[in-house]
């Protein structure tokens, strides 16, 4: 099991995983040696189901074969058992188990696949099992924050080159959800609305960094953007839990997903990105309750988060959580709506 340690002075959780450093990492995928549809090596293959710990949860073809399967991950940033335990080593070293669940969505059965070359119904088989498996993470009130998460790229993290995504059960509510948390629900008892919906408001009245809306969602570049060509994706309709999400407005998501990924390849080519899932944290959480609970359905808005990960993070990012975007998102906004996308 690993070790989660809070940082008393930044106020943060930090994971101690040693195991993780033993992961295999194959073959990136910015590089072309991947064209086969199947590759020997990999675990996620067909055929290869025996290499990855046993199915948690498949997506079964007309043909009865999978399309999408999820299994744990054999190196687990959080996961094991729980001693109960935040058992303080000493006074300022506070520590407690890493419990949870960490989980791999293998996207496809095919191995040279990206996410962003994934036909619509098989992204929405793919987002409808991240709904599947949050809830069923978030009937455990011990798995306080459930995060869905894509590295695409070696750079961005991926070890392996099979297209996937993670799921991660968390035992706190992370610090950047939280403050986020905080600010949702102070706008919403200053103003009776949601923070989020009155951005996406202000954002399509004033157009410049909208790229598309598109069947009920809004794909946009953020006015705060830390990344060159970040894009954040928003359901229209208010909503603070993605997985609560209706099986329809699965479709319009994968739609605006798709497009929005093959608008960056358009612009910037195969380039290492992140795909976060920003949601709002267990309500049935037993260990996190506070203030933000009480508005949480009615403040808080989940989205999805697309981060290139062409610059890299230096001291200014380290030393001062600044960043510095040489690209304003007014422009990658223009850029990116101009991109060549499929209807
Ligand atoms: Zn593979
Ligand atoms: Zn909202």
């Amino acid at each position: 099991v690993t070790e989660l340690r809070r940082s008393k002075i930044r106020q943060e959780w930090v994971v101690i995983a040693a195991d993780r450093a033993g992961r295999p990492m194959i073959t990136g995928l910015g590089e072309a040696s991947v064209t086969e549809e199947r590759s020997d090596e990999c675990p996620f293959c067909v055929g290869s189901e025996s290499m990855t710990p046993p199915e948690i949860y498949r997506v079964s073809g007309p043909d009865g074969a999978w399309s999408v399967r999820v299994v744990p991950n054999k190196y687990p940033a959080f996961g094991g058992r729980n001693d109960g335990g935040r058992s303080p080593r000493s006074g300022l070293l506070q520590r407690r188990d890493g419990s949870g669940a960490h989980e791999v969505v293998i996207e496809t059965p095919n191995h040279r696949m990206r996410l962003v070359d994934l036909p619509e119904s098989q992204i929405v088989a793919v987002l409808e099992t991240i709904a599947v498996r949050a809830r069923a993470l978030m009937a455990n009130p011990e798995h306080s924050y459930v995060l869905a998460f894509k590295n695409h790229g070696r750079e961005a993290g991926a070890s392996l080159s099979h297209s996937h995504l993670q799921i991660l059960a968390m035992p706190v509510v992370p610090e950047a959800v939280r403050r986020m948390l905080s600010t949702a629900s102070a706008h919403y008892d200053a103003e009776g609305r949601c923070v989020f919906c009155d951005t996406l408001e202000e954002e399509l009245r004033a157009e410049a960094r909208v790229i598309e809306e598109i069947d009920g969602f809004v794909v946009l570049a953020p006015y705060d953007s830390r990344m060159p060509f970040e894009v954040a994706i928003y359901p229209l309709e208010h909503a603070c839990d993605f997985a609560t999400i209706a099986g329809g407005a699965c479709n319009g998501l994968a739609r605006a997903l798709k497009r929005a990924l093959g608008r960056l390849r358009f612009a910037c080519g195969d380039v290492p990105y992140t795909l976060v899932l920003q949601t709002a944290p267990n309500p049935r959480s037993i260990s996190e309750r506070y203030d933000a609970w009480k508005t949480l359905t009615l403040a808080y808005h989940w989205r999805f988060e697309l981060l290139p990960r062409t610059a890299r993070l230096g001291g200014v990012e380290w030393g001062t959580g600044v960043h510095i975007n040489t690209v304003p998102p007014e422009e990658a906004a223009r850029v990116l709506r101009q991109a060549e996308v499929d209807a």
